[in-house]
């Protein structure tokens, strides 16, 4: 088989975790499979360089930051190729521009255009095992990028999908996939298989286990998932094409997101194009928004638009609502930081009623407001108070009945 392993930063948190990681990448080699190694930074590394950026300026250059933050990868593709050839295996590490990762200019959240992956080709071929430095690629103009948070889960995806790999196997520090955050819900259930679609929705609703693009990536060319623990070798969770036998399940998870902000244009002319020029203005500058409530207004005259986008994004997102709001004239512009969006997940739902009001009820019954609401045709999401996050997952976790093996 051909197998592309992604190690995170916990994975190689240390020097001992990284002969860790030497260790099971060369024990797949021994029993024959071709193995291409992802990393990522070692924990910490890549928080602690946007603090040693942030000590310097609030919003420092993202060019900058993309050639600082692309070092703590390469740091542990070398030290795990060292820790292989110590073993007595041929390894050889790459940054993401030696194995032709090309993205476009988005700087901090690039998009990978292609990739051209000859040099992992040759190393496999030559009985190498290539060990990638994870989260980075480079423009058409030799800029260095990165993939977003935890965007080595993308290159490996990637990878995988480019070199058509028999399996991409993601290792982390949990066993699977959960149905909420087990470091919040200790009695969450590890799934073992798990549709493309509830996984992009977990992940891009705040599970961070995968980042979401890797599924979008994975969805798109088919590529067979599996998340793993790098401390055990407990079998994972397989994310896989729906079948029918996910339908059953209303809901398979629950995930939250503490990472958003909510910004409110107050009484703004209720007119035609309001909303898409203030949408596009932030669109432009590579926002994604995620909620949008437009309230109707009273009199007929003004109107209030509440969005939601990524707190890494707010103080652009807030500028640039500021400056439109001024030209439409809207009375004032109001951001709320302390908020979280709380989520149920499930292909079920599309064949169940009655399932976000059961999650309306539970969020009442414990005295937890809810301040936006959105649905799609697999998920539910309120965004409420932030400090009732973890006893929202709880009680939806509970409610759902998903620490049980089915909840028909
Ligand atoms: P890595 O460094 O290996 O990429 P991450 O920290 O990015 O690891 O992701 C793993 C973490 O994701 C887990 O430690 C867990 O706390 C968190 N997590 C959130 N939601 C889930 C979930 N539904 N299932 C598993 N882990 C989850
Ligand atoms: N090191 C990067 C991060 O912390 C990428 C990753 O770990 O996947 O976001
Ligand atoms: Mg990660």
């Amino acid at each position: 088989m051909l197998i592309v392993q992604k190690y995170g930063g916990t994975s190689v948190g240390s020097i001992e975790r990284i002969k860790a990681v030497a260790e099971r990448v060369t024990k797949a080699r021994k029993q024959g499979n071709n193995v291409v190694v992802v990393v990522s930074a070692m924990s910490g590394e890549t928080d602690k360089l946007i603090g040693l950026a942030n000590q310097i300026s609030p919003n420092p250059d993202e060019r900058e930051l993309d050639l600082m933050l692309s070092s703590g990868e390469r740091i542990s593709a070398a030290l795990t190729a060292i820790a292989i050839n110590e073993l007595g295996f041929r390894s050889m590490s790459f940054t993401g521009r030696q194995v032709g990762i090309i993205t476009d200019e988005a700087h901090t959240k690039a998009k990978i255009e292609r990739i051209t992956g000859e040099r992992v080709r040759e190393a496999i071929d030559e009985g190498m095992i290539p060990i990638i430095a994870g989260f980075q690629g480079i423009t058409e103009t030799s800029d260095v990028t990165t993939l977003g948070r935890g965007g080595s889960d993308l290159t490996a995806v990637a990878i995988a999908a480019a070199i058509k790999a028999d399996l991409c196997e993601i290792y982390t520090d949990v066993d699977g996939v959960y149905t909420t955050d087990p470091d919040i819900v200790h009695e969450a259930r590890k799934l073992d298989k798990i549709s493309y679609d509830e996984m992009l929705e977990l992940a891009s609703l705040g599970a961070k286990v995968l980042q979401t693009r890797s599924v979008e990536f994975a969805k798109k060319y088919e590529v067979p998932v599996v998340v793993r623990s790098s401390f055990n070798d407990n079998p994972g969770t397989l994310i896989v094409k729906e079948d029918e036998e996910m339908e059953k399940v209303v809901v398979s998870g629950v995930a939250y997101d503490k990472n958003q902000v909510k910004i409110t244009v107050i009484a703004v002319h209720d007119r035609p194009g309001i909303a898409a020029k203030l949408f596009n203005a932030i669109a432009s500058a590579n926002i994604v928004v995620d909620m949008i409530v437009q309230n109707v207004s009273s009199d007929g005259k003004a109107t209030d638009i509440s969005f939601t986008v990524p707190k890494t994004d707010s103080r652009k997102a807030l500028k640039i609502t500021r400056e439109i709001a001024k030209e439409l004239g809207a009375e004032k512009v109001i951001m709320r930081d302390d908020i979280a969006r709380v989520s149920i997940v499930g292909v079920g739902m599309r064949t169940h009623s009655g399932v976000a009001a059961k999650m309306f009820e539970t969020l009442a019954t414990h005295g937890i407001n809810i301040i936006m609401i959105s649905t799609s045709e697999i998920k539910v999401s309120c965004v409420i108070d932030a400090k009732y996050t973890e006893l929202a997952v709880r009680v939806l976790h509970d409610a759902f009945g998903l620490a049980q093996a089915r909840n028909l």
